[in-house]
């Protein structure tokens, strides 16, 4: 069977996490966020999740043997498609997932890397009013509110404030964003597979856009 890969880039709070779900909810295929893995092992204190506390609080990356391990553990091998919100960050991660497809998946897919282009203020912006649940749902003060003020819509769970969404940490996973991501967006337009999507539009029309994208491409 063939499996579709959709790889959702952009810059923190550029709506990756919103518009992977929404194309997961639309698919029946898996959506894989390293940043939500990461969250859980945090949250079950494992010993991956006590190594990666720190880099998460501070805004850094991870290292990349953690991470390829943890995304091989996650696939599910029967899904028909997989939906990767913010991995691969950078070149190692990258040739890395490439390989990992290489040993798993054995036809060609089809690929594609999703940019979601929004500026460095609009998304201080965003992530100042960004609320999350331990369910993983998450929500904005203004633009993507749940109906009862603090409270998750899906689970009832309390809302939250994510402690790197703070102004220093926003600014140092910009930095990141922005000196690491420049070669993985290089490498995916060089080979034709880069959609760039306007991230400065309404949530429900940049998921029209890519739906449009997707089917033009015949891959939905
Ligand atoms: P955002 O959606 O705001 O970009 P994520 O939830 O994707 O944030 O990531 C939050 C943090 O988790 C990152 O700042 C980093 O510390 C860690 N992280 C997430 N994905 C990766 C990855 N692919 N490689 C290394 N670290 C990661
Ligand atoms: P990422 O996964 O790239 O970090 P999220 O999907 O978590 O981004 O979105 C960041 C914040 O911005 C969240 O509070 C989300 O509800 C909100 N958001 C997402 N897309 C849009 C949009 N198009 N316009 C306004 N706010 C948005
Ligand atoms: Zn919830």
């Amino acid at each position: 069977m063939q499996k579709t890969i959709i790889i959702f880039f952009g810059p923190p709070g550029s709506g990756k996490g919103t518009q992977a779900e929404l194309l997961a909810k639309k698919t029946d295929w898996q959506k894989i966020s390293t940043g939500d893995l990461l969250r859980s092992e945090v949250a079950a204190k494992t010993k991956l999740g006590k190594l990666a506390d720190k880099y998460l609080k501070t805004g850094k990356l991870v290292p990349d043997r953690f991470i390829v391990e943890m995304v091989d553990n996650s696939l599910k091998k029967k899904s028909s498609g997989f939906i990767f919100d913010g991995y691969p960050r950078n070149l190692k991660q990258l040739k890395d997932l490439l390989l990992m497809f290489k040993k798993r998946i054995k036809k060609s897919a089809p690929i594609y890397a999703i940019e979601i282009a929004v500026s460095d203020k609009e998304v201080k912006q965003r992530l100042g009013q960004r609320r999350m649940c331990a369910c993983g749902k998450v929500y904005h003060l203004l633009y993507n509110s749940p109906i009862n003020e603090g409270i998750c819509d899906i689970c009832g769970g309390k809302l939250f404030t994510r402690n790197d969404d703070k102004p220093k940490v926003i600014s140092h996973r910009l930095k990141v964003y922005h000196h690491d991501g420049q070669a993985v967006l290089d490498y995916w337009r060089v080979l034709g597979k880069l959609i760039k999507i306007n991230g400065e539009q309404p949530i429900a029309k940049i998921h029209n856009d890519i739906m449009e994208k997707l089917r033009e491409l015949k891959v939905i």
